[in-house]
């Protein structure tokens, strides 16, 4: 018999029922040590005492009104993130999949006020996730995404990271638009040097299309910026963001320049939910703790402490692991036994931790994380290699 939850999920024998900071709770009293952040989600850890306020204040005031009306969090909000980055407007959502929606359609839509309605295509990237509505798996192309689900939302072409030359011979007068997450997570932590993003749009500006760039996972001060684009000091036209952005509360947003929005008028696009009074106070409250030079610097600090410890360990565990790859605290280990064995292991040792392609696990922290906690994450990996290590 179906479950009552419709069973689209492998899921884990565990069900945590509290969370402090880095730690997971268990309904039998276990800690885990969560590196996986809810995938990246937990930007500010578990029960973060600002977005505890901000949430349970702004709950007992006013929870939702639509957008029919002036919404003062959307709007300090979208004033926020206007200031922090290269966009000069905001729209919310409720998640990274309706981000990408929305970029689609704020691409397609730019061309066809711009008399070039032919300009449709969508430049992506083999690895990519950008969600699971149609556009958000038609985006990504993979077989195991978009098998049996019908005809997809045709416009997108799909090549692979590091050819520069395919790129450059795939941009016709069809295309509106490059979308490339700047560090794949599903994809297995793969970041994009900075070259290949300049080189992105450089094109992008010689051909006069459009730069959309996937912040949902490496987004939100993830890799110490508070945008991942920023390391390749260029920047995109339009911006996909969700997961961090909420810490915890279901929140995306579409971040765009004045030009590439320009075809958004009132009644094109909207959302019953997307910007609510609740998400954004929790949204503000994120930014308040991100989005500043001091806290960005300290991610930036341990991401190199993290990341010099597990390459520590991968030399001590060649047969387990084979490199340490990502960007800041967005790190992916190479496995070189099952990445599910890791990720399996982890939860006997009370450690969180993410499987994405490639055979990789995926490190997520809260930004939060402690120096002492990273140290005792490496303690626990290294005792998963060596229950893992092959006889
Ligand atoms: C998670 C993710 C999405 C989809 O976000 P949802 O909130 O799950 O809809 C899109 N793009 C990237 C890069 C992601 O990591």
């Amino acid at each position: 018999m179906i479950p009552s939850v419709l069973p689209t999920y492998n899921r884990a024998p565990l069900t945590f029922v509290k969370g402090e900071g880095t730690w997971l709770i268990e309904a039998d009293g276990r800690r885990f040590l969560d590196l996986g952040a809810g995938i990246a989600v937990n930007a500010l850890g578990h029960a973060h005492p600002t977005l505890v306020k901000a949430l349970t204040d702004q709950a007992q005031a006013l929870w939702h009104t639509s957008n029919l009306y002036h919404i003062p969090q959307q709007e300090a909000l979208a004033d926020r993130l206007v200031a922090e980055t290269f966009a000069d407007t905001a729209f919310f959502c409720n998640s990274g999949t309706e981000a990408c929606e929305l970029a689609v359609k704020m691409a397609r839509k730019y061309f066809y006020e711009a008399g070039q309605p032919e300009r449709v295509e969508i430049i992506a990237f083999n690895g990519a996730f950008h969600g699971r509505s149609s556009a958000g798996i038609a985006a990504a192309g993979s077989e195991k995404m978009t098998k049996g689900f019908g005809p997809m939302l045709p416009g997108f072409v799909h090549l692979d990271l590091g050819d520069s030359a395919a790129l450059e011979a795939a941009i016709t007068d069809k295309t509106a638009a490059i979308m490339v997450e700047p560090v794949q997570g599903e994809g297995g932590i793969r970041a994009v040097p900075d070259a290949e993003l300049q080189q992105m749009r450089a094109l992008c500006d010689a051909h006069g299309i459009l730069l959309i760039c996937d912040e949902v996972q490496c987004g939100v001060g993830r890799t110490g910026r508070l945008f991942a684009h920023e390391w390749a000091g260029i920047s995109p036209d339009i911006m996909m963001v969700a997961k961090g952005i909420g810490g915890g509360f279901p929140l995306g947003a579409v971040l765009a320049t004045e030009k590439a929005a320009s075809g958004m008028t009132a009644g094109t696009h909207g959302s019953t939910y997307g910007g609510n009074p609740l998400g954004c106070a929790v949204g503000c409250a994120v930014l308040d703790v991100v989005a500043d030079a001091a806290f960005l610097a300290e991610v930036s600090r341990k991401a190199g402490l993290l990341r010099q410890r597990l390459e520590g360990l991968v030399a001590e565990h060649p047969e387990v692991f084979e490199e340490v790859r990502g960007a800041g605290l967005m790190l992916g280990l190479k496995c070189k036994v099952a990445n599910a064995d890791v990720v399996t292991s982890g939860y006997a040792h009370e450690l969180i931790t993410v499987p994405a392609a490639d055979n990789v696990i995926r490190l997520l922290p809260p930004l939060t994380i402690s120096d002492d906690e990273i140290a005792e994450a490496v303690t626990r990996l290294d005792a998963i290699a060596r229950d893992l290590t092959p006889a």
